[in-house]
């Protein structure tokens, strides 16, 4: 297995020229910019002194008109034009955004492109180019208080971000300007920010993760100061927002007032019960205060009122904690450190309750909305070569299993779903039809047997080799996953060499949430998948001996078999192809065996007069012109 050596860009520059770098948290609620000076890590301030950048952007007609905090607070009266939570849907396409953004206000554009745009008055926007929004402002806010230009920047993303959601947020970077040394995973950075990777001993670390609208649990191992990450699981649809939610209900609640649509009354409501929130970190009772028709209204939150409607959120997180140990085999008392990350873990019932799951006191010194940012500015430090000592591995897996469609849709596993990465493997192809001189390609990423089942990555085709007989020819097919999760197909031909050069077009990304189903899926299912591969498998399998017997048989059936003979084997024929329309994979088998013993005469004779001899292997559909 490979390991990134992630000292390696630094290496061709001066080693006493200090290059500027800086680490990029781009979250779905806030974002931030680090830097590591004079060999500590710190956020960087805006010049109002707020280091926290929301995610937010508003349009006018001339492009940007505000951003941050100062969009969020006018959102309100022009929500056409507020785009927030952005994160959600970089890398989807229109069909999941409709699917996955409801309340969300904007609208999209109606276009063919496979990229789906937000109308907004600054004309169509693709989350790509609102992301990039958020990256230049961190940027110029990086580049005013270092005094420069930056050398390069890691961003964080999501362990369970999917290929065509990593390329999206590079592409972002690249819009914005910058120059990525490399995209790191959130809950990565977040144990670098601790400096676990740096601790003699080996380690197995948790990295618990609630924001503002997700929550992120992420298992990584630590061995001889390499991370991998082992799982991850969660929910993106629970976080801070959702406990501002229940602070809501409970004050209608407890005063009787009808909120119904007015969104006025909602968001005011909100903004209440986050002050409250907030003030509950460091006292025992904070004030909501209300003032609706005319009346006035207030009420105390007490800390053991608020506790109790945070406690059914967070036994939500310790469901996802307990697949996420399931799903790296391991216990909760196998684990040797809880990072805390995210705004909604300064919550002390939230590091009591969890603390308490994992039976240990969880790591809260860095503030938990820096974190993930620092340890990304230690790491970009680290690729700008300004710490030519370090020698940080940095380990990550793919969430979902990669694959390639073969014959009769079935899915052949090239990198199976936890695989550490950067990877590379190749497996070796054939074709199906004499004469054949292309071959469709199909990726697909999922965990279930069928294609139908998976996700389509991308479709490519190897064109031009040299015809030759059904399963003589050779392709390679090359998955390549790189440190950055990015996947790149290739194929060759190898008797004729044709290499193809493939342009994967992306299909859109995954959601996580689809992730998970699509692994609970492969779990119920696995029983009826079997079952379903295998028919599927021997009826390949027939229709592969029926073309090969008729290839043969049509050149020379007359030089080497009796008119008796010749009739055994069509007979078996007939009952291989009038079994492979059965369902029945056993009787498929049955006919097969019968058709390949009534013709071994036939086959030997063939070999004897070396008359081709055909590989057995795995069949991709033939390319049809
Ligand atoms: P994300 O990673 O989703 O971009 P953050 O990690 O910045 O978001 O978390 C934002 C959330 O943290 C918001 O819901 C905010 O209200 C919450 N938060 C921030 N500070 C506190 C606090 N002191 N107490 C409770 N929640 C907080
Ligand atoms: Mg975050």
């Amino acid at each position: 297995m490979a390991l990134l050596q992630i000292s390696e860009p630094g290496q061709s520059t001066a080693p006493h020229q200090h290059r500027l770098a800086a680490g990029i948290d781009l979250g779905t609620t806030n974002s931030l910019v680090a830097t590591v000076r004079s060999g500590s890590a710190a956020v960087l301030e805006d010049e109002n002194g707020e280091s926290i950048l929301p995610s937010v952007v508003c349009y006018d007609k001339h492009g940007v008109s505000a951003i941050g905090r100062e969009a969020r607070e006018q959102a309100a009266e022009n929500p056409y034009n507020t785009i927030s939570s952005v994160k959600r849907l970089i890398g989807l396409s229109a069909e999941d955004i409709t699917s996955s953004s409801a309340g969300m206000m904007f609208q999209l554009e109606s276009t063919d492109s496979t990229v789906p745009r937000i109308k907004t008055d600054a004309g169509p926007k693709t989350a790509i180019e609102v992301s990039a929004d958020i990256l230049r402002s961190l940027r110029a806010r990086a580049e005013q208080s270092l005094g420069g230009e930056l050398g390069g920047v890691v961003v964080t993303v999501p362990a369970y971000y999917d290929d065509t959601q990593r390329q999206a947020t590079k592409d972002a970077a690249k819009l914005a300007g910058l120059n990525i040394y490399r995209l790191v995973n959130e809950p990565t950075a977040a144990a670098i920010a601790y400096g676990l990777d740096r601790e003699e001993v080996d380690s197995t670390i948790a990295v618990y993760d609630l924001g503002g609208g997700t929550f992120d649990i992420s298992i990584l191992k630590l061995e001889k100061g390499v991370f991998e990450v082992l799982s991850t699981a969660g929910d993106t649809a629970l976080g801070g927002d959702d406990i501002d939610q229940a602070v809501v209900s409970w004050f209608v609640s407890e005063h009787n007032i009808s909120v119904g649509d007015d969104a006025a009354l909602q968001r005011g409501l909100l903004d209440q019960a986050r002050a409250a929130k907030h003030q509950l970190t460091l006292a025992n009772e904070a004030l909501i205060q209300f003032e609706y028709q005319g009346a006035s209204f207030s009420t105390t939150l007490s800390i053991e009122v608020f506790d109790s409607l945070v406690k059914t959120l967070v036994e939500r997180t310790l469901k996802s904690c307990r697949a996420a140990l399931r799903q790296a085999k391991l216990k909760k008392n196998d684990i040797d450190n809880v990072v805390m990350v995210g705004g909604s873990t300064r919550v002390p019932f939230v590091r009591k309750m969890v603390g308490e799951f994992f039976d240990q006191e969880v790591l809260t010194d860095i503030n938990p909305d820096e974190v993930v940012a620092i340890g990304a500015a230690l790491q970009a430090d680290v690729l700008a070569g300004n710490t030519p000592d370090s020698d940080m591995l940095l380990l990550d897996v793919i969430p979902l299993s990669l694959g390639i469609e073969t014959h009769g849709g079935l899915v052949e596993q090239i990198i199976p779903r936890n695989t550490t990465i950067p990877v590379a493997r190749a497996q070796e192809f054939t074709t199906f039809k004499d004469g054949q001189t292309a071959m469709a390609l199909h990726v697909v990423q999922g965990e279930r047997d069928l294609v139908r089942d998976c996700r389509s990555l991308g479709r490519f085709e190897l064109r031009g080799f040299v015809p030759a007989v059904a399963g003589q020819a050779r392709i390679q097919v090359m998955f390549q996953v790189d440190a950055d999760g990015l996947l790149t197909v290739s194929a060759i031909e190898k008797t004729s060499e044709v290499h193809a050069e493939v342009q994967i077009k992306p299909s859109y990304g995954l959601l996580d949430s689809e992730i998970e189903t699509m692994i609970r899926e492969s779990m119920t299912h696995a029983e009826h998948d079997v079952a379903a591969r295998m028919l599927q498998e021997q009826r390949v399998e027939a229709e592969r001996a029926v073309e090969a017997l008729d290839a043969a048989m049509a050149r020379d059936a007359d030089e080497f078999l009796a008119a008796d003979e010749k009739q055994k084997i069509l007979d078996a024929r007939a009952l291989v192809v009038q079994s492979a329309d059965s369902n029945d994979a056993e009787a498929i088998k049955t006919a097969l065996r019968e058709l390949e013993s009534v013709s071994e005469v036939y086959v030997a004779r063939r070999m004897n007069a070396s008359v081709g001899k055909s590989m057995t292997g795995k069949h991709i559909d033939s390319y049809d012109h």
